[in-house]
């Protein structure tokens, strides 16, 4: 018996029966889009719950309780982000909505450069937009970063991926970010995926802000995250307006004092049970090996990258090229066969969840596979995508290897 460890996933015993009536356990391969729950987010729901009230609104034993629990989960989340004085943290609805919530709060006029290899929810937001070709090279992001700072004139703010939704490369952020400080423009990181496999400090990426989703992050309770520099945050108008974003309001059409700090932007009740969840999670990550965790989820991609090239007719897809660092996720492009056919049988006929189509990454898809067809994001057209993380395993992978193969 190994350990209990806050770690652990809950739930991978999951069983498929198979058509032929074979009973497997599910190998779930698809991290990247949302995470298994853990044992330190189940824990911590399950620990609220009998206590759980109203937060910032009463002054009874439950909403005080709760209230204490979502200001500690706050801080919690400030310390795994290594935000300081100055900083804000705000719970959002996942990276989507955080994003969103940065974009409308651009001082008036920013424009915003942006590399074509992002996510919609980092790509659609921004109102000034600047697209810059997905570059070949973490070199070439560098020069194309300079190149446009120099040519623009007026506030700007750079926002990157911190890794690849699609190929799991991770961006060159920390040069990105010197580049654009130089210049004067701040700088947003999609740490959607970086954050599941890499600490996320907003110093040491040398970030402005970063946004990340708990559901991506083993805390599937509808939490995320917008971490960075308060100012704009505070000058901007409410993203949502309603209870809780105001401090005052009077008798007439206007009379009123917005709140400032993370209340201006989490009108009305907040998600307790998932900022806790989530919380508890970056604690047990900051408590975890990291080196150790790192080191499993390499080796596993290493596997299944040495795994693929016995694969006829299937073919990783990268941007960078094959040395660029990764996370868990593998993108694969087939020569004469349907990704989503394959994921389908995949599912269907061996037990095994991954995912095929574009990803929500639209730009970066077409680049990688030249096709011309425009999908929606989950159709037909595309790659097939393999994820993990914590709890994935060599049998999960080498499964996945030998029923591609048949
Ligand atoms: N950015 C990246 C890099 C992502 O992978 C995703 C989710 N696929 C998002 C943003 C959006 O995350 P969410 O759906 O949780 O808002």
């Amino acid at each position: 018996m190994f350990p209990i460890s806050p770690l652990d996933v809950v739930g991978d015993d999951l069983k498929v029966t198979l058509p032929d009536g074979e009973v497997v356990r599910f190998a779930h391969l698809d991290y990247a889009a949302s995470a298994p729950c853990v044992r330190a987010a189940a824990g911590a729901v399950q620990d609220l719950l009998p206590r759980y009230g109203s937060v910032h609104r009463g002054t009874g034993v439950r909403s005080q309780a709760s209230t204490l629990a979502y200001e500690l989960a706050r801080d919690v989340v400030a310390e795994f982000t290594g935000a300081g004085p100055g900083d804000c943290v705000v719970f959002t609805r996942n990276t989507t909505d955080a994003l969103n919530l940065l974009a409308r709060a651009l001082p008036p006029g920013t424009t915003t450069v942006v590399f074509d290899g992002e996510h919609h929810a980092n790509l659609l937001p921004w109102p000034n937009p600047v697209r810059l070709p997905a570059p070949s090279s973490p070199d070439e992001a560098v020069e194309a970063l300079d190149r446009a700072l120099r040519q623009l004139t007026g506030p700007a703010v750079l926002t990157v991926t911190g890794a690849s939704n699609v190929t799991g490369e991770v961006w060159p952020v920390r040069r990105l970010a010197d580049v654009a400080h130089s210049y004067g423009v701040r700088v947003i990181v999609d740490a959607a995926q970086l954050a599941p496999h890499h600490p996320v400090s907003l110093h040491e990426l040398g970030a402005d802000y970063l946004a990340f989703s708990g559901h991506k992050l083993y805390a599937p309770f509808g939490a995320g995250v917008l971490a960075g520099r308060a100012d704009w945050l505070d000058a901007a108008p409410p993203y949502l307006a309603g209870g809780g974003a105001s401090a005052s309001v009077g008798d007439r059409p206007g009379e009123l004092t917005w709140a400032t700090g993370p209340a201006r932007h989490e009108g009305g009740t907040p998600n307790l049970l998932g900022a806790v969840a989530l919380a508890a999670v970056c604690e047990a990550l900051t408590g975890a090996d990291r080196t150790a965790l790192h080191d499993h989820e390499q080796a596993l991609l290493t596997r299944l990258r040495d795994g693929l090239r016995d694969v006829p007719g299937a073919t990783e897809v990268s941007l960078f090229g094959p040395e660029q660092p990764r996370v868990g996720i593998v993108s694969i492009a087939f020569d004469g066969s349907d990704p989503a056919e394959v994921a389908r049988r995949l599912a269907r006929d061996h037990g095994i969840g991954v995912r095929a189509g574009q990803f929500c990454a639209h730009p970066l898809v077409r680049r990688l596979t030249r096709s011309a067809s425009a999908g929606e994001c989950g159709t037909a057209t595309g790659l097939l995508r393999a994820s993990f993380g914590l709890g994935s395993t060599t049998d999960e992978v080498d499964r996945l290897l030998a029923a591609l193969r048949s």
